[in-house]
């Protein structure tokens, strides 16, 4: 049998173990045994993940739980809705939930805010468990309790916390992931050795393209750090209060976020490739103005590029000119935005990030303004 490691996330009552290893999804009746023992379980999958992996969990939880039923979503951004949210209750009251029942999502950060909110919502709070297929899903949004849907107003502006009861991590299913989807995931990893672990960095400078070719082994001990990194921010600020650490986690997100809402969210640019260029804009925004060195927002840089990952302006807007005019009326608008105030997340140096919210606007002006080719 391959290694399994296991990450604690320390929330009292509110704990649960994150496990990583290839092969899970293929173990989770007895990785799941004492969870699911009498009860109810639904699964929730979207199409294309459902038609890859939903057998082999099934055939896992037949017999460990007292039913096993699976219900599909569509595919995409688009699932994560208020319609979409209301079909899946509904679906799920249909099959006769009760209190006890455990619902599961298999799939994406899509599925995992959607399942995971009618997990929150459906009898006023069922145990959940998330079995997360992205890389990002694996790293970032399987962990920490966020869950959602989108509005018409804006991506997650409605949705609750609530923790997973388990995280399985399959490292395995990343098998079968689009390599573009992998590397968008891969930006989240870079950011926690950005944010705050140096030797991570380094290790995923030398290692990094073995984990996205698929070594078991190099995968596993990225997520297991990645988790980590994540696990210890929510447990110190479950519920990201204002200028709380679970702000850190947003390095490189307030010019993703502006650059996504640019592209305007139609699959050409994904939230990963968003972020990879986003973090390079904030490493070059902390070189200017200190104490970071060019030097160690070039290293980001290049160790972006060397995957295959964006690292620009130029590279992400595809030839439609952004200006620094329009990018700001969009960070200006994000809701981590603090009364007009554009919150950043900047380094003091590669592996240690601090949250500013007093950059001066000219400064990120001056950055973002280019040179017409
Ligand atoms: P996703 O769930 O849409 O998955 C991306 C695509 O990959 C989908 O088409 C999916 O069908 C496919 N797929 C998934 N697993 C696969 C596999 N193993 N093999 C083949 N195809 C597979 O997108 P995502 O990038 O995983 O998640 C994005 C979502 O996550 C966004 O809605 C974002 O808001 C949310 N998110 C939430 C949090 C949080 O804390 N809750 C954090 C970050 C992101
Ligand atoms: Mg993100």
């Amino acid at each position: 049998m391959s290694a399994v490691e296991t990450v604690e996330v320390a929330l009292a009552d509110r704990s649960y173990a994150i496990r990583v290893g290839a092969g899970l999804i293929d173990r989770a009746g007895e990785e799941l045994a004492d969870l699911l023992a009498g009860r109810k379980a639904v699964v929730v999958a979207d199409e294309t993940v459902a038609g890859l992996h939903l057998p082999a969990l099934v055939r896992g939880l037949t017999g460990v739980a007292r039913s096993v039923d699976a219900l599909t979503v569509p595919a995409g951004e688009s699932a994560k809705s208020m319609d979409g949210l209301a079909d899946l209750l509904d679906r799920m009251l249909a099959l006769g939930i009760d209190r006890r029942t455990v619902v599961i999502a298999l799939g994406g950060g899509v599925t995992g805010d959607l399942a995971g909110f009618a997990a929150a919502v459906a009898l006023r709070g069922l145990d959940f468990v998330q079995i997360p297929t992205t890389l990002l899903a694996q790293v970032d949004s399987s962990v920490g309790g966020k869950t959602g849907v989108n509005t018409r107003h804006g991506k997650n502006l409605v949705g609750a916390f609530h923790q997973p009861r388990r995280v399985l991590i399959d490292t395995a299913v990343l098998d079968t992931l689009p390599r573009r989807e992998l590397l968008a995931g891969y930006a989240e990893v870079v950011k926690y050795g950005a944010i705050g672990d140096l030797e991570f960095f380094q290790w995923l400078e030398a290692n990094g393209r073995r984990l996205l070719d698929g070594d078991a082994d190099a995968r596993r001990h990225a997520i297991v750090v990645s988790c980590r990194a994540k696990a210890a921010v929510v447990a110190a600020d479950e519920r990201e209060t204002a200028g709380g650490p679970r702000a850190l986690l947003n390095f490189g997100h307030t010019f993703g976020h502006a650059l996504e809402a640019m592209a305007g969210y139609d699959g050409s640019l994904l939230h990963g490739e968003g972020v990879a260029a986003g973090m390079v804009l904030a490493a070059r925004l902390s070189a200017r103005l200190g104490p970071c060195t060019g030097q160690d927002a070039e290293r980001l840089a290049a160790h972006l590029s060397a995957v295959g990952l964006p690292t620009g302006l130029d590279q992400v807007d595809a030839g439609r000119h952004w200006t620094a005019e329009h990018l700001i009326g969009h960070m200006v608008k994000d809701k981590k935005a603090l009364d007009g105030r554009i919150v950043f997340v900047l380094l003091e140096r590669l592996g240690h990030a601090v949250v500013r919210g007093d950059v001066d606007r000219a400064a990120v002006s001056a950055l973002l303004d280019r040179p017409r080719a």
